[in-house]
């Protein structure tokens, strides 16, 4: 049974960490990335002295001897990759004219909300007083520590007696989607702040566990780049024995006598393990590496009928300026829609980095605006109109220019560099299903759907990452991986260990 080897099919963030919590149980692990880099979609690269940063856009703290804290030690995120509390939400509401700081603290939050429209009180009321109970509960990991699989009635009951204070606040109309929830809600302005603070379709929930998430410092920023947090993962990999062949990929999954039985990959070549963890794109495992053959009617229809989280334009630039005081996140909703590939966009998502002098030269600073966007338009005109393609690109860039410069005068002419990625350039990192950088939309029935991490028919197979983890998220994905190999203990009558 010792040194059993395992084929990891991605080197992101789900793959890595299967990677860390399989060499550390004493199995032969051996990752194959198409890319040539780790990370998947968390990632950056740098232009003309600036780091483009991709996800993520905040990450969870934890603190020393919570369960998350071991996480982030066990896969090497910790103690390399350095978080600051400096997260700040802003608003920018071009219809109504107005400009809104989230404030930290929840009472000042609930006020200062509640001053937008006093005849909105209750639902402000109703949301704050959702975050408060999230935030007292202390229930950020609750129920990600093992695979559903191996989650027994012991457990339910332990969840149970955790969340029995926040209960109600999972019901109700806590469990509508925000678009809903919203339709009470009559200021205009403070409709699209809940509505646009984190997706319209997730649940009301899950609007409270962001506020209080924020309130209780727990979203953090990484001081440095994605990539470096990647990198010090492989590292960890690496040290605890692990291997990474980069520009491997993975076409097929290889089956023997009803198990998986290792991978084949583009090059032609075939990898033989005892068993394969799959930490990529769900749909090309599924419908391409393990050729549709097995499935459930279910899982079947969960792929061809829910929604994906939606593509996005990311455009970054690296502007001579500083923005001392500004939010580091501000949400602004556009007055005259920005076309973008076809399709009209009224608001856009702006990061400024101006949190870490890691991110550019000093005095300087890198902007970057990201809006959805169509998948097929990309895809189609990158197949067969490259220039129009780039072209496309030059001119979202260019109009999104000139949206900033209403709110930043003078940003405009002290861009030294551009940087736009579109959702192809996810899938040439990723190969996420439809540029879906995070899988599935996290709506209330995707929230609360149960994946499993095997699939019917064919042992020694796992599946790890943000397609079994709806919603996606650094933690739910590092978990992932730690799934799998608790599941493949489990199947070898090993005892799963942390570091
Ligand atoms: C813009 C953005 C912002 C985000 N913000 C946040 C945030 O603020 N907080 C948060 O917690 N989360 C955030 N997320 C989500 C989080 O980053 C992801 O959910 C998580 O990193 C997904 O990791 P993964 O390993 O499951 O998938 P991926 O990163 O997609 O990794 C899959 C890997 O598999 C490889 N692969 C695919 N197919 C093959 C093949 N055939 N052969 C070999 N290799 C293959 C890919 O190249 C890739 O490296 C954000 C994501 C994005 C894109």
């Amino acid at each position: 049974m010792a040194g059993r080897s395992v084929a990891i099919i991605g080197a992101g963030l789900a793959g890595l960490a299967a990677g860390c919590y399989g060499q550390l149980n004493g199995y032969d692990t051996r990752i194959f990335e198409q890319h040539t880099l780790p990370g998947g979609v968390v990632t950056s690269w740098k232009r003309k002295g600036y780091t483009v940063n991709c996800a993520p856009h905040f990450m969870w703290r934890a603190q020393a001897g919570e369960p998350m804290h071991r996480l982030y030690l066990d896969v090497g995120i910790l103690p390399h990759s350095r978080m600051v509390d400096r997260l700040t939400y802003g608003f920018i509401d071009e219809p109504t004219g107005r400009r809104l700081i989230l404030p930290r603290r929840l009472e000042e939050m609930a006020r200062t909300l509640a001053a937008i429209s006093p005849a909105d009180a209750k639902q402000v009321a109703d949301l704050i007083a959702g975050a408060r109970a999230m935030m007292e509960a202390d229930i950020w990991d609750l129920g990600l520590d093992k695979p559903p699989e191996l989650s027994g009635p012991i457990d339910s009951v332990k969840t149970l007696l955790r969340t029995s204070r926040v209960l109600k606040y999972f019901g109700g109309r806590y469990a509508q989607p925000v678009t809903a929830y919203v339709r009470e809600v009559q200021d205009p302005f403070l409709r699209r702040f809940f509505e646009r603070l984190f997706l319209p379709s997730v649940p009301v929930w899950l609007l409270c566990m962001v506020l209080a998430m924020y309130a209780a410092g727990r979203s953090v920023l990484l001081e440095g780049s994605s990539l470096e947090m990647a990198r010090a993962m492989e590292s960890r990999y690496r040290a605890l024995g692990g291997e990474i062949v980069y520009g491997a990929t993975v076409e097929e999954v290889l089956v023997k006598d009803g198990r998986a039985a290792g991978v084949r990959l583009a090059d032609g070549t075939t990898h033989r393990a005892d068993a394969v963890i799959s930490a990529a794109d769900g749909h090309s495992t599924l419908f391409e590496m393990l050729r549709g053959c097995y499935l459930d009617p279910r899982t079947e229809r969960r792929y061809r009928d829910w929604p994906l989280t939606s593509p996005t334009v990311s455009c970054a630039f690296g502007v001579a300026c500083e923005f001392p005081g500004e939010p580091c996140m501000s949400i602004i909703t556009l007055e005259d829609p920005l076309t973008v590939a076809g399709r009209p966009v009224d608001v856009v998502w702006m990061r400024l980095f101006n949190y870490s002098p890691r991110f550019a030269p000093p005095g300087k600073t890198v902007v970057q605006v990201d809006c959805e966007t169509d998948w097929d338009w990309w895809d189609r005109v990158r197949r067969t109109d490259l220039e129009r393609y780039r072209h496309e690109k030059n001119r979202v860039a260019e109009e999104l220019l000139v949206r900033l410069e209403r709110h930043y005068p003078g940003l405009a002419c002290r861009v030294e560099m551009v940087d736009v990625a579109t959702p192809y350039t996810v899938w040439r990192y990723t190969r996420n299903h439809r540029g879906a950088h995070m899988g599935w939309l996290p709506t209330p029935q995707a929230l609360n759907a149960r994946f499993a991490r095997t699939v019917p028919g064919l042992g020694g197979f796992y599946m790890a990452g943000q397609w079994v983890m709806p919603g996606g998220g650094v933690v739910p994905s590092l978990y992932s991986g730690r799934h799998a190999v608790q599941l493949l203990c489990h199947e070898d009558g090993r005892t799963f260990v942390t570091g």
